[in-house]
């Protein structure tokens, strides 16, 4: 082993998240205000989301809802009651000078979501998931945070309904944080509380320390003191996957690097710059006793205790994907894409129940998919018209057209042109020929060609597959290749 690859194994990188997500409610958290994003700026407020004295907050219950529905995906205690706390800071997106949250008892506690990155499954703890609002949004002009000339604010998506999900310190690769993270957006999306596509649904805020890899065994929880003495380094709102990874392995590299060299890493907050692929510092970072948390005693404390057996969720991507190897036969690969999210599997289940699975694997999986993709569309962008795609699946499984055109005539022009299966069909002529047809192309094909029929009956393989080219031009490409090849010969055996 080199010195160099012997240093990279003596320090390893112990990660945590911290991940907001915006909850899908019609209204926001403390107020009927509407959450629909709007493009003009503080429309959509009012005394409470404002902050106005004398203004109360009433709680959404909608939003309690989904966050019950996050507990039970992640296996979460629901404690008897849940409270809200106030965490006062100062800051000009946050209009009351205090953010309502959740501090001692949050309504979900110890739950776990299993991750599989590069094949190997890993559960990664929860430590907690609590409702707060979101604060308003800042726009700064002429420059990032840094170096702007001025600030404009937004109050609309004050009091918007977060969850934040904290993990425990799990994952050892910033790889492992992006995975967790995708999970994560999958299972939010099955249960229907949340929208990746939604412009800063998911903010992440990713620790880092170094630790002594002696100290660090894959699977097994580190040991709490070593986990307190490590300085760590708190990078805030990350707003996307690849950002999370980037940042921290960025992160990794810089503090390995200072540690190498004798220096001290400092525990502070750090800003990325998504630019850059690179991490700066903010501000040393704050402790919690900087927040002055007390008791909201506008809002008093909730039961949620027999919430969790009233509210149901939807089965989730993994036992999904499960279920499908078992039920449908397919396997892994397929599985997983076609339960990659609800609306797929939920079509793809469609469609199976009418056809043969494997057929409907192909047909949704692969070709649905794969031209969707390719058009950087998804299923949500065509979820008006699924009934095409089933009744595109029935054309070739009637056999009523050929596979090679149902792909790369019907199915694309269904997509480019907006056009019904049917009409593709019926525009391009695209209907198998009759049985009548075929044979009158076939004899036709023999009468205008006799040197082919010569070198045919001479043994030349290549005169079959001419006259086959033949009546397929004459039937448009609509007859059935294998059956004019038979037909053929059994016409030239006579
Ligand atoms: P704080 O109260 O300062 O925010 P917490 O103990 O609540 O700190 O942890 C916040 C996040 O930091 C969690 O996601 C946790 O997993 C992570 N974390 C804790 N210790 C470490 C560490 N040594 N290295 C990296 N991440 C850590
Ligand atoms: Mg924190
Ligand atoms: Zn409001």
């Amino acid at each position: 082993m080199s010195t160099q690859a012997a240093q990279q194994d003596d320090l390893a990188a112990v990660i945590g998240l911290e991940v907001h997500v915006q909850l899908e409610t019609d209204t926001k958290i403390f107020c009927g205000c509407p959450t629909e994003p709007t493009e003009e700026p503080n429309t959509n407020v009012c005394p409470v989301c404002l902050g106005l004295p004398g203004s109360l907050p009433v709680l959404n219950e909608a939003a309690v809802e989904a966050a019950v529905k996050v507990g039970k995906a992640i296996d979460a205690d629901i404690p008897r009651e849940t409270r809200f706390h106030r965490k006062n800071y100062y800051y000009p997106d946050l209009p009351k000078n205090f953010q309502i949250t959740q501090y001692d008892e949050p309504i979900c506690q110890d739950g776990e979501l299993d991750v599989s990155v590069e094949g190997e499954r890993r559960t990664v703890r929860i430590r907690r998931a609590h409702l707060e609002e979101d604060p308003g949004s800042l726009q700064h002009v002429g420059g990032g945070i840094d170096t702007a000339t001025h600030t404009r604010i937004d109050y609309n998506r004050a009091g918007t309904p977060l969850m934040e999900i904290v993990t425990e310190p799990d994952f050892r690769r910033p790889t492992e944080a992006r995975a967790f993270l995708a999970k994560l957006e999958e299972v939010l999306e099955y249960l229907g509380v949340f929208d990746s596509q939604r412009d800063g649904s998911l903010r992440v805020d990713a620790n880092l320390s170094i630790v002594p890899a002696a100290d660090v065994r894959d699977g097994e929880e580190m040991d709490p003191e070593t986990l307190e003495s490590a300085n760590r380094t708190e990078v805030k709102n990350i707003s996307s996957h690849k950002g999370a990874e980037t940042a921290l392995a960025y992160e990794e590299a810089r503090q390995k690097n200072l540690i190498r060299r004798g220096k001290a890493v400092e525990q502070e907050t750090r800003h990325f710059n998504e630019t850059h692929g690179s991490t700066v510092s903010m501000r040393s970072k704050e402790a919690e006793k900087d927040y002055r948390y007390f008791e909201e005693a506008d809002l008093p404390p909730l039961q949620v205790s027999d919430w969790k057996e009233r509210i149901d969720i939807p089965e989730l991507p993994d036992a999904r994907r499960e279920r499908f190897v078992s039920e449908y036969g397919l396997d892994e690969e397929s599985a997983s894409k076609l339960t990659s999210t609800k609306q797929v599997a939920d079509f793809y289940e469609d469609v199976a129940s009418s056809f043969d699975p494997d057929l409907a694997a192909t047909w949704v999986a692969d070709n649905l998919l794969g031209e969707l993709n390719y058009r950087d569309m998804a299923i949500t962008d065509v979820a008006g018209r699924l009934d095409e795609f089933t009744r595109l699946v029935e054309l070739v499984a009637g056999d009523e057209i050929t596979t090679k055109n149902a792909e790369e005539v019907v199915l694309r022009k269904m997509l480019d042109e907006g056009k019904t299966p049917d009409e593709v069909v019926e525009t391009e002529g695209l209907g198998k020929t009759d049985a009548a047809a075929v044979e009158t192309a076939v004899r036709e094909a023999i009468d205008e060609n006799p040197d082919a029929v010569e070198d045919y009956h001479a043994g030349e393989g290549g005169a079959l597959n001419f006259l086959v080219g033949q009546v397929m031009q004459k039937t448009q490409g609509s007859a059935d290749p294998g059956q004019v090849n038979q037909l053929l010969r059994d016409e030239l055996a006579d």
